[in-house]
């Protein structure tokens, strides 16, 4: 599918002028017609609610956005339950997904009232130590089913490898203890591939998960009031790949809850997830304007954003498109490395990218970095972490975080021998 900037060159000439190149710029309207979406494909589901992973985007302006659709949020830091706590999403609407969590963590989550998702069996041990024998009426067990997962479009992942979730003997004695424990109802939760791009995958895992949780409740006779589908519903980063249509997904889920679910009395269940790349990545941008062209063994142009921005090429060799903003009619007849400030050669936006011929001061439009982008933000070479700007629904452009300074970089040594150098008014 041809991929379309939600910006047009003068839009993004005009917001330059007030924040300058490098920023992250995210599309309300995109966002909410997505939430919208999300929320109609499983409205068969009484209790069908969307957890927000919010470490894909944790900001609280879109965090906020999601609180109309009375989605929850799925956290895993003490940062993401401050930050879901700060919009005002009481106990039901998180959830702690975490793994290899600090004891004031599940203090906090549980103080909270927030739903915790045991990540592995000793948890059970170490969550007495901390909240004693007052466990919460509802908890949540993380599944790792091993092995490795095909699906028919190719795609696999490999749980087996996976640090996350328990096995399947290690979950019925967890739920039994959490019985013991007075825990009255129970959640089940998985996440065993990443960015898939097939609407099988949610079905598959929702079949997967039915099935075993029919046998769990036979066998202690406890009650499941939830199912979570977790993350790993992906978007078409390529132009050649086919989006996922969650409109399929609700209705391959829906199919396999009446086949499983319904027969074994178990229809009260409600489908949870916890999309983050789904919900926000097509709806975020990094803007940011070629610098520097050079001409050496290869054509490179230099723009202003680099890895700390936007890290995903870096680490996973990943794709994001990207669209010369005011050349979308161009030919596509230049190859390039677009690449960044960073003393690292894989500090590359795109290698060998076949794009229309890029001249200093063209504005570049990475596509899909609204989750995971800025996030996963560092500050490597002194580089500072961008704004982050949301185009509101009315068109009018609102700064939603401000740009890192060097005041910033530098506030956190210790003492005050250098802070008349480093500090500046
Ligand atoms: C990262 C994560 C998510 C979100 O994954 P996406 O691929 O962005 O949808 C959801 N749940 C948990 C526990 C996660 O770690």
């Amino acid at each position: 599918m041809e991929k379309k900037p939600f910006v047009t060159l003068e839009q993004i000439e005009k917001i330059a002028g007030k924040y300058p190149t490098p920023f992250h710029i995210y599309d309300e309207a995109g966002i909410r017609k997505n939430c919208e979406n999300v929320k109609k494909a499983f409205s068969w589901n009484k209790g069908f609610r969307e957890y927000f992973a919010v470490k894909a985007t944790p900001n609280p302006y879109i965090l906020r956005i999601m609180n109309d659709y009375d989605f929850g949020f799925d956290c895993s830091s003490e940062a993401e339950l401050v930050l879901s706590d700060a919009v005002g999403a009481d106990g039901m609407h998180i959830m702690f997904s975490s793994n290899e969590t600090p004891a004031r963590e599940y203090a906090l989550a549980a103080n909270l009232g927030a739903i915790i998702n045991l990540d592995d069996i000793t948890h059970i041990d170490f969550l007495e130590g901390i909240i004693g024998d007052k466990f919460p009426e509802i908890m949540s067990c993380r599944y790792n089913p091993g092995g490795v997962i095909k699906m028919s479009n190719g795609i696999m992942d490999n749980p087996g490898d996976a640090k996350f979730g328990m096995t399947e003997e290690q979950l019925f004695e967890a739920y039994r203890r959490l019985k013991e424990h007075g825990v009255k109802k129970f959640g089940i939760h998985a996440f065993i591939a990443s960015n898939t791009v097939t609407n099988e995958y949610y079905p598959m895992l929702a079949g997967q998960l039915f099935e075993l949780i029919v046998k769990i409740k036979d066998k202690l006779g406890i009650d499941f009031a939830f199912v979570n589908l977790s993350g790993g519903v992906g978007v078409a980063y390529r132009p050649d790949q086919t989006p996922n249509d969650i409109f399929a997904i609700g209705e391959g889920v829906r199919q396999a809850f009446e086949k499983i679910m319904v027969p074994a009395g178990m229809q009260d269940a409600a489908i949870y997830c916890e999309m983050g790349r789904f919900m926000l990545a097509p709806y975020g941008a990094l803007v940011t304007k070629a610098v520097h062209e050079k001409h050496t063994y290869k054509e490179y142009i230099g723009v202003d954003a680099c890895a700390a921005n936007l890290m995903r090429p870096a680490i996973y060799g990943a794709y994001h498109h990207i669209t010369v903003l005011g050349k979308e009619n161009e030919p596509e007849d230049h190859k390039y490395d677009i690449v960044g400030s960073l003393c690292e050669n894989n500090d590359k936006f795109a290698i060998d990218r076949m794009l229309p011929e890029i001249k200093k001061g063209d504005y570049l439009f990475i596509h899909d970095a609204g989750a995971h982008g800025f996030s996963m933000g560092y500050n490597y070479n002194g580089r500072l972490r961008s704004a982050e700007l949301l185009l509101k629904e009315n068109g009018e452009v609102q700064l939603i975080r401000r740009a890192e300074t060097l005041n910033d970089y530098f506030a956190t040594f210790d003492g005050t021998e250098f802070k008349d150098k480093l500090i500046s008014e």
